[in-house]
């Protein structure tokens, strides 16, 4: 159930809604729109008799929501989710592309500030790199850690890019939300219910992978247990379904992009290096991404990927990063989006798109 405040009700008639919703025993989720508040209804007890709620002062309307994602649902907020970091212009969802760029694992501070340094003079907002990998072998490098998340809290001190980094179990979730600044759920956890809720009750936002074989419904419900806890500011990435295809590593379904928008008030971001696994299909992949309409990129990115501990056959060299942004920002205007100047020292962007 969703109810529809009047456009002039006042806060105190909010949250007497809220009161009431909460004292038949759901749970209330106000959230403000352009427009108006709504106020979402959520529990797992059957539906709240619409009457008791009808006549209450400031509201418009109650309306029963038949999807079964509803705070995620475009019907409880028209207006695009725009997720702003304190201390800095960076944002997820709005009009600017979020870029997000790094190695896929820290494996060293050396490597990580190497990666850091060219990124953000290439535009980066935001910097990325697991401390906590889970890898498909026990054999494989399962990241450094807390270690890991220190080196990258250096880093955003010294280039003032914010941290996406992966949990990958509630305890690794507790480092995650003290270091970084967007908590990162993976695809292999994207139905963890229980770790969906935690990072529910995290005040940071947090940024979902799609599953490797999730249908786009079950990837609206995964957003959809985290805000169920409160936690309204949460990012989807659509990072490559298992398809028959062997020519890639994942199949990258761009379609899901304009599909979340037309349901969904979150923003969507895709990761084209998880969605091909080949390198030299980062770059065209990440043009269709921007062009496609989607709110960012997430690009890995190794300084020596001959020497990556984990997906370096998919990781840019920064030299190639470089371009993947000049080309980033010549098609970014087309799609009425801008893409934030590049940082320090950074040479101009070439005057015309070379398709490489
Ligand atoms: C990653 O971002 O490095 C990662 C492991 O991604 P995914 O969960 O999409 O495989
Ligand atoms: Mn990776």
């Amino acid at each position: 159930m969703l109810v529809v405040m009047q456009a002039p009700a006042t806060e105190e008639q909010v949250s007497a809604v809220c009161q009431k919703i909460e004292s038949l025993g759901y749970r209330a989720h106000s959230i403000p729109g352009a427009e108006r508040t709504a106020i979402g209804i959520t529990g797992n007890k059957g539906e709240v008799e619409p009457g008791t709620l009808e006549e209450m002062a400031g509201v418009q309307e109650v309306i029963r929501v038949t999807k079964p994602y509803k705070l995620v649902s475009r019907d409880i907020k028209e207006d695009n989710t725009v997720i702003r970091f304190a201390g800095t212009d960076a944002t997820i969802g709005g009009p600017a592309l979020a870029i997000i760029a790094g190695p896929c694992a820290i494996e060293n501070r050396d490597q990580a500030f190497a990666v850091a340094e060219r990124v953000h003079r290439a535009g980066a907002q935001f910097f990325r790199g697991g401390a906590y990998k889970p890898r498909t072998s026990p054999y494989s490098f399962q990241g450094l850690g807390e270690e890991g998340l220190r080196i990258m809290a250096e880093i955003r001190q010294q280039f003032g890019m914010r941290i996406v980094t992966e949990a990958i179990d509630n305890e690794s979730l507790e480092l995650v939300e003290e270091y970084a600044d967007v908590i990162q759920i993976g695809a292999r956890n994207m139905q963890n219910f229980s770790l969906l809720k935690r990072a529910g009750r995290s005040r940071k936002p947090v940024l979902i992978k799609r599953g490797m074989s999730a249908t786009l419904e079950e990837f609206l419900m995964a957003a959809e247990y985290v805000m169920s806890e409160g936690n309204y500011n949460v990012v989807l990435c659509e990072r490559g379904v298992r398809t028959f295809a062997d020519h890639t590593r994942n199949t990258l379904d761009l379609s899901v992009v304009p599909a979340v928008q037309r349901l969904s008030h979150l923003p969507i971001v895709v990761d084209p290096s998880h969605g091909t696994g080949k390198r030299n299909k980062v770059t065209p992949l990440s043009r269709a991404a921007v062009a496609v309409g989607a709110d960012g990129l997430i690009v890995e990115v190794h300084h020596q990927p001959d020497k990556a501990l984990s997906d370096g056959m998919q990781s840019l060299y920064p030299d190639q990063f470089d371009e993947l942004m000049a080309q980033v920002r010549q098609i970014a205007p087309v799609v009425g989006r801008t893409v934030a100047s590049t940082g320090p020292q950074m040479s101009p962007a070439p005057s015309t798109l070379s398709l490489t």
